[in-house]
């Protein structure tokens, strides 16, 4: 028996940002500081950053956008004072992105709420990240617990940060269902640590085998 549902966010309750409004934003916030370069450096630059920094074993650690940013604009070759631009970045992103919940978010969260459920939050963004887009979209707290990448210093596809979270529930593995739309991070993670999970494809672009696929949240409340 399912006694808690938990959700990645980025795809999954909002709207995916893509690469290419990543870089918007970064050109966005760059020009607002006076700082001019190509499309194609800063997406090579990010590029850069990301494999540093997201891929793999996910290196976290406090001020870590901030550090992440610094980084960026060294390799992006800005002068002067860019430990200040790297934080007007920090500061002003969120006030660019995107942060669009799924019109079928808010129906599903209060139905399973009202079915005793727990409910909970898996993400590969930080806990500042996580209060931030919630502050944004003005969720409601139905939430029993928000995981970061930086809460217990893992990320997903790693099978502890699962196995940490529903400990903190107080629910089996066995009894959890995770959802989300990364074959990898979540779907494949959340299996290998235990639980039951579906892959949400809200663009229906992969096809082929629909086991444990679901199009839209709704679907859910058919696996539980
Ligand atoms: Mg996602």
């Amino acid at each position: 028996m399912i006694k808690a549902v938990l959700f990645d966010i980025g795809g999954t309750l909002i709207a995916e940002v893509t690469k290419r409004e990543i870089y918007e934003i970064y050109d966005m916030i760059l020009r607002g500081h006076g700082v001019n370069r190509s499309r194609k450096a800063i997406a090579l630059a990010h590029r850069r950053m990301e494999r540093k920094y997201l891929e793999d074993e996910r290196v976290v650690f406090d001020n870590f956008w901030v550090r992440f940013n610094t980084d960026f604009l060294q390799d992006l070759g800005v002068d002067g004072n860019v430990a200040e631009l790297a934080e007007a970045i920090d500061r002003e992103w969120w006030s660019h992105a995107k942060t669009e919940l799924c019109p079928d978010v808010l129906p599903v969260l209060s139905a399973l709420k009202a079915r005793g459920l727990k409910l909970g939050i898996i993400t590969n963004g930080l806990e500042s990240d996580i209060k931030r887009i919630f502050q944004k979209v003005g969720f409601p707290e139905l939430f029993d617990i928000k995981v970061g990448a930086d809460t217990f210093q893992c990320a997903k596809p790693n099978p502890t940060i699962f196995q940490f979270t529903l400990k903190k529930l107080g629910v089996n593995p066995s009894e959890a269902l995770f959802v989300g739309d990364s074959e990898n991070a979540d779907y494949e993670g959340a299996r290998k640590a235990g639980l039951k999970a579906l892959l949400v494809e809200r663009r229906q672009k992969l096809g082929g085998n629909n086991a444990g696929k679901i199009s839209n949240l709704q679907e859910l409340f058919q696996h539980l």
